[in-house]
């Protein structure tokens, strides 16, 4: 009785058999429940748009200043919980698959950093999570070229000019302030900046 109790907990301590997105309760020892796992479907090439990764059917194509960008699933309100260290590996693998759809060979990894102030409140810096291991996997340096000083304005952490490199920007889903930052990159001398996101 004591031995099964002991096993039990055990078990519940290695696999919680709660999916570690919704929380909601899983009667096997998985890590996500049925309903996580069903946004988890990579958007295909061959219905999306090269340059922006929207529906080839009628769309606008916005780039936000990139050159190309490319997501790995469609948005839902499920996917926003997917923002925990726990799942970021597994997503991370997923942008690594991803990146072949940019078709263009890369320099650098980058982010749009964050906020000076979010940058000491936030648990975890997902973007820049992605951006690291992305580096490690792909044996590219990983660099930042601009500091945030406000929600919409950046500077250049160097004085380093680019001569047509290609950069790549990680995260979980485009910023808005991500054209700005692009602007301020661009002052540094010609360079090409592709997206890679989780979801659009
Ligand atoms: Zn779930
Ligand atoms: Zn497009």
């Amino acid at each position: 009785m004591i031995r099964s109790f002991l096993c039990k907990s055990l078990l519940n301590l290695i696999f919680p058999l709660r999916c570690i997105a919704c929380e909601e309760s899983l009667s096997t020892a998985m890590i996500l429940c049925k309903e996580c796992l069903s946004h988890l479907v990579l958007l295909q090439p061959s219905s999306h748009c090269p340059r922006c990764f929207g529906p080839k059917t009628f769309h606008e194509c916005k780039r936000n200043g990139l050159t190309r960008q490319a997501f790995c699933f469609e948005y839902s309100p499920i996917i926003e919980k997917f923002k925990v260290l726990e799942l970021s590996k597994i997503l991370a693998s997923y942008l690594l698959v991803q990146l072949q759809q940019l078709q263009s060979p890369i320099d650098f990894i980058t982010t749009v950093p964050e906020h000076p102030l979010r940058r000491f409140t936030a648990p975890f810096l997902q973007d820049n999570f992605f951006a690291d291991h992305l580096a490690t996997e792909l044996s590219l340096p990983r660099r930042e070229f601009l500091r945030a000083v406000s929600d919409e304005e950046f500077t250049p952490r160097s004085s380093y000019e680019f001569t047509g490199e290609q950069l790549l920007i990680v995260g979980f889903r485009p910023k808005s302030n991500t054209r700005r930052a692009i602007q301020v990159l661009k002052n540094q001398g010609p360079c090409k900046v592709l997206g890679l996101y989780i979801t659009n």
